[in-house]
């Protein structure tokens, strides 16, 4: 017997969840639920993380968490409760099912098998945003080895344990050469592991086209955060629905198992959604917990019930479907068709697909790290970027001197172009003089001249060389 904890969620996610329980508990999983609240209602209640520490004692202790979909408010309000439960656990692996289940629902691509592997806990959704200037707010993106290398390696291991054929790699590291490009990086080096199994990568506008218009050209694809939450969505709805695919985000200590669509607060109490979606990922959790045959036995039933017709109102089309359904309906369906096994369709075989234990990341020895200039931001109205540069020459401590000036990112002086647009956010990069050495003073130094002569300084980053490698970017056009 395993104890889960689960959270019935807003909207739509109570009559999920409900049937989803119904149809584990008929299949004979040996599974003892602890529920908890979290989401709307107890952030209406006062506490505005959305969830209690009583909660996180219980998510912590039972390790295994079933989630239904939570409403998050967009712009303001609580952060996203989902994305903190990730990063607070360290679930750093976001694995998303994605297959077409051709002729009985409806899909332009009907032999799309593919497994979306997200890194989960960072990239653009490390959530450090900042407003600098009057007209420009700024999103930090940080990329990790560590979290590169684990969510790699998770996707290699993935790919072996479930024996499929290749893992491919969605970056846009041509744009992001330190952040997409350390990731691709890690991808190359850790591929050289597996030599049983194809890798590649793909820039990810073209991937992504390409996995739109012939996802069977894909098996495994690993990918940075942000573009992994966006193709996900995109590779479940091309298979007919989002409303069907489950997700499981793994951690080293905890796991939780989720539906990959959201409350769909329009649906909600009306007894029509479809709980396919959350029983997707509740099947991943009785793998996860080594219940495999009860995990086979409920996908092999949920198969067939979909073969049969028997579908609910997203995935229903005159003409294939048999029976429109409600939520409690087709879980009564799925129920039924217990021990049984689809005849047109695959039936599933899970045995191996527990958990998988991957070694710890291992912290490599330091790089030779040094020091060499600093990007001081400024907060400017004016428009001429030779004025902003006479101004801010005058900052540059002895032995250094200002190198360039951009804004957002393009070179505007020296030698810019008046037909570039600029805002009030300026990039004024100083650097040694003739191999003089830089140092932290240098930099303090110039903050106080930016004081003394009212100069609005927003933000530094310091330059680095790692192991004698400029690891900081150049200004577009330099
Ligand atoms: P959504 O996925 O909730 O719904 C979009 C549309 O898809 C719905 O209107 C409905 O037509 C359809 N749909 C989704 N799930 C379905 C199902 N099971 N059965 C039938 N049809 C289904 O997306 P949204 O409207 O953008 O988001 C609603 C709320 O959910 C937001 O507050 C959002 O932040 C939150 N959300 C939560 C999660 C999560 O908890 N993991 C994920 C995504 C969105």
């Amino acid at each position: 017997m395993t104890k889960i904890t689960v959270a019935k969620g807003d909207g739509i996610g109570p009559e999920i969840m409900d049937a989803t329980l119904d149809i584990l508990m008929a299949a004979g999983a040996r599974i003892e639920v602890e529920e908890i609240e979290v989401g709307e209602k107890v952030y209406l209640a006062g506490n505005t993380s959305g969830i209690s520490s009583d909660s996180w004692d219980i998510i912590r202790r039972n390790k295994v968490f079933l989630k239904a979909p939570i409403t998050t408010p967009q712009g303001g309000g609580y952060k996203s409760l989902n994305v903190t439960t990730r990063k607070f656990l360290g679930l750093y692996a976001n694995v998303r099912p994605c297959r077409s289940l051709h002729p009985f629902v409806s899909t332009k691509h009907p032999v799309m098998d593919i497994v979306i592997i997200r890194e989960n806990e960072e990239d653009l959704y490390a959530g450090i945003e900042h407003q600098q200037t009057d007209e420009v707010v700024q999103c930090l993106k940080l990329i990790s080895r560590p979290g590169c290398e684990k969510i790699v390696r998770y996707a290699f291991e993935y790919a072996k344990q479930q024996n499929r054929k290749k893992v491919t790699c969605f970056t846009k590291d041509n744009i992001m050469k330190q952040t997409d490009g350390l990731f691709h990086q890690v991808f190359d080096e850790i591929a050289k592991e597996y030599p049983e199994i194809e890798n590649e990568h793909w820039i990810i506008d073209i991937g992504a086209a390409k996995m739109a218009d012939t996802p069977e050209a894909f098996d495994v694809i690993v990918m940075p955060n942000l573009y992994g939450d966006v193709l996900s969505d995109v590779a479940a709805q091309i298979t007919g629905s989002v409303g069907l695919a489950g997700s499981a985000n793994i951690g080293e200590e905890c796991a939780m198992f989720e539906a990959i669509h959201g409350s769909a607060p329009r649906r909600a109490g009306q007894n029509v959604a479809n709980p396919s979606g959350l029983l997707q990922g509740a099947i991943m959790m009785l793998n996860h917990i080594g219940q495999s045959p009860v995990a086979e036995k409920v996908q092999n039933a949920w198969l067939k019930t979909l073969e049969d017709g028997i579908h609910t109102y997203d995935i229903y089309k005159e003409g294939t479907s048999k029976q429109k359904v409600g939520t409690k309906e087709f879980a009564q369906a799925v129920i039924k068709n217990l021990g049984q096994k689809p005849s047109v369709l695959k039936p599933v075989s899970y045995s191996g697909h527990t958990t998988m234990n991957l070694p710890k990341y291992k912290r490599k020895a330091p790089a030779r790290k040094q020091l060499v200039g600093v990007d001081v931001f400024v907060h400017w109205s004016g428009t001429d970027p030779n004025e902003l540069a006479q101004k801010v020459k005058n900052l540059a401590p002895e032995g250094t001197q200002l190198s360039m000036i951009t804004n957002r990112g393009i070179k505007v002086w020296p030698d810019g172009f008046k037909e570039t647009f600029c805002t009030d956010h300026w990039r004024c990069r100083f650097k040694p003089v003739n191999g003089t050495p830089f140092q932290k003073s240098h930099i303090v130094n110039l903050l106080q001249q930016s004081m003394q002569q009212q100069i609005d300084t927003i933000k530094l980053e310091n330059l680095y060389e790692f192991d004698g490698v400029a690891k900081y970017s150049l200004g577009q056009g330099q």
